[in-house]
């Protein structure tokens, strides 16, 4: 069963489909009459659902548990434990002592080099384990999990494993008699709090470089989706992770979360999730120890097509920017801006394209979109698209629930969109394309950059000058040109203005985990120099 993956549909037949990139197959064995109604059974047990603590498994203090749902119905899945601040104690407790005593800190960089790159082998080995339940969790493709997701997780790791053994300081040619340099060196205990978009993507971009450089954490999983991160726990003794150097706790944002970024013994705080949310951190954080937080945060990011742009290119691209992962993603391409020009075009064709969207069961081989993440969201999204339709937007397509059961959306495309509507200017969170008409590049700059938010952007063109002179002029994060979503672990990430602080990923990345002491000594003899 090593490179095989079953899949149980309900009856029927069996369907092989090759995994090119990775070399594997998978097996699926599926019925088309009740593939659309009956959900896929996954074929991985939840084995894991208490916290992680000191290198073991526990039941909360409290000994109280909470459902983890099944996007596509609303049914739990399975409980797991509810972690609040005493659990939070104990896992600062463990970090604290492992960082503080070691080994982590102390052990040679190489040591820990290698020890990172031990635990990415043992993600890759068990990817399609890990993507099953990160796909029951989240409702997102089965496949996306398996052959974009884990993989980056494991090349995330495997990047940091790599910096692990050079990060170092500088010598200083301070003025006067001193021989001046300076040590990087761990912060401490880093609390990282984490969103159920790409739960276990999210984790890689926190533990990778906190780890490489020395820290030992306390990381919060989202209440939604708390599976893959308990899958990855019990792998990390076998990687040769010291007890207490990563301790993982599941729990609400309330009792779990603010207690983690309160805590007088957390060193750092990294969060990635809603704006509201990221003020709340930040505040904390102040009211306690004042310890740095990187934030990554909300987005409302430009897509712009200019009207050079390769039209057809263009309209995927733009389709992708924003569908992909039910357009739960924070850097969402979710104001397409398109050249009059070339309107009339891009919308025939990008609602052509949200037409042919498939929607349905994320183990359903083939199947583009599942559910929402929960009914909270669904609501909200919901929400929107009726403000939308009633601020005058024109609804070309979708707007409505798909199916009757679970948290399916239609692929929703508004034209006729101006920048004043709440569809416009809000993070929708969802599958909902809002396309926006322009005469010039100096009016789409500026209602561009008009947004509290400064994640990302898109630039379609086949003009050098215009491509550099919007990356120039766009006050976001990332500009993608011609292209969207590439997130390699040596690109930086993060946002401008409400968008967040600090930058993930990258060598960026390693600052956020360190601190920089500088060392001065007295020369005896100046002369000799
Ligand atoms: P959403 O509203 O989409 O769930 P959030 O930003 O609230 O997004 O959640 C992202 C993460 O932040 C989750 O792990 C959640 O539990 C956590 N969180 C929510 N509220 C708080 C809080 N007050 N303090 C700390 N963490 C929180």
């Amino acid at each position: 069963m090593n490179n095989i993956i079953l899949i149980n549909y309900s009856k029927a037949d069996y369907r092989l489909r090759k995994r090119s990139h990775l070399g594997r197959i998978a097996a699926y064995k599926y019925s088309t009459a009740a593939a659309v109604e009956e959900p896929i059974k996954p074929a991985v047990n939840v084995e894991h659902t208490k916290l992680f603590i000191n290198g073991q498994f526990v039941d909360a203090a409290s000994g109280k548990t909470f459902p983890t749902l099944d996007p596509r119905t609303g049914e739990a899945i399975a409980h797991v434990a509810e972690g609040d601040a005493e659990d939070i104690n104990r896992a600062v407790a463990a970090a604290r002592k492992a960082f503080d005593e070691g080994p982590w800190p102390k052990m040679t960089a190489y040591e820990r080099s290698k020890i990172l790159l031990r635990l990415a082998d043992l993600i890759e080995k068990h990817n399609d384990q890990i993507a099953m339940l990160e796909a029951w969790d989240t409702g997102k493709p089965y496949e996306q999990a398996a052959k974009l997701e884990v993989p980056m997780v494991v090349r995330v790791l495997r990047y940091y494993a790599g910096w692990a053994d050079k990060i170092h300081g500088m010598t200083v040619p301070a003025d006067g008699p001193y021989h001046v340099q300076t040590l990087h060196e761990p912060i401490g205990v880093a609390g990282q709090i984490i969103p159920w978009n790409f739960p276990l993507l999210m984790l890689s971009w926190k533990i990778g470089p906190a780890l490489a450089c020395g820290n030992t954490i306390v990381l919060k999983t989202a209440e939604q989706t708390p599976l893959s991160a308990f899958y990855v726990a019990n792998l990390l003794q076998e990687a040769g992770l010291p007890e207490g150097v990563l301790n993982i706790i599941s729990g609400f944002g309330a009792t779990a979360g603010a207690p983690l970024c309160s805590h007088m013994d957390v060193d750092k705080l990294a969060f990635t999730g809603s704006t509201d949310t990221g003020k709340t951190i930040l505040t904390l954080a102040a009211k306690s120890n004042l310890k740095p937080v990187t934030l990554e945060l909300g987005g409302k990011s430009p897509f712009i097509v200019c009207e050079d742009a390769d039209i057809d290119t263009a309209v995927e691209q733009a389709h992708f920017a924003l569908f992909f992962n039910q357009g739960q993603c924070c850097c969402a391409g979710s104001r397409t801006f398109v050249h009059e020009k070339v309107y009339d075009e891009f919308l025939e064709k990008a609602k052509a394209r949200a037409l042919k969207r498939t929607v349905g069961d994320p183990f359903k081989s083939g199947n583009e979109q599942g559910p929402q993440i929960d009914s909270k969201q669904f609501d909200k999204i919901m929400k929107y698209i009726r403000s939308g339709v009633e601020s005058g937007a024109t609804l070309e397509t979708g707007g409505e629930q798909h199916g009757k059961k679970g948290y399916y959306i239609k692929p929703t495309v508004f034209s006729k969109v101006k920048d004043d509507m709440l569809i416009a200017q809000d993070e929708i969170f969802g599958p909902v394309q809002t396309i926006l008409k322009f005469k010039d590049l100096n009016e789409v700059v500026q209602r561009a950059n008009n947004s509290r938010y400064g994640l990302a952007a898109g630039v379609f063109t086949q003009n050098i000058d215009t491509a550099n002179t919007l990356a120039r002029a766009l006050k976001v994060g990332t500009v993608w040109i011609n292209c969207f979503d590439v997130f390699d672990a040596a690109i930086p990430f993060g946002g401008y203005k409400m968008s967040g602080q600090g930058r993930e990923k990258a060598e960026y990345s390693l600052k956020n985990y360190l601190q920089v002491k500088a060392v001065v000594t007295a020369l005896k003899n100046p002369a000799w120099l």
